[in-house]
């Protein structure tokens, strides 16, 4: 399961709680402290395609779309 959808199951778990508490113990994502999965884009949560340059913190895809809005320009 992807860090993405792991809390989606949690609206249908609300109504039980006991079951709530054994998904979390059995299948919560493990606490990274180094590697991919610990930089996550700000915007999407997407892992890939990272830019972490001038403190953007976003996927190549969201920072297409918001480049012109931060002030980029493009040249070509
Ligand atoms: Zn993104």
């Amino acid at each position: 399961m992807t860090t993405s959808n792991y809390k989606k199951v949690f609206k249908q778990l609300d109504a039980k709680p006991i079951k709530k508490a054994k998904f979390i113990k059995f299948n919560q994502p493990k606490e990274r402290s180094c590697g991919i999965a610990l930089r996550k884009c700000r915007r999407c949560g997407r892992m890939k395609g990272h830019i972490k340059k001038y403190g953007l913190n976003v996927c190549r895809q969201c920072f297409r779309e918001i480049a012109q809005e931060l002030g980029f320009k493009k040249y070509s």
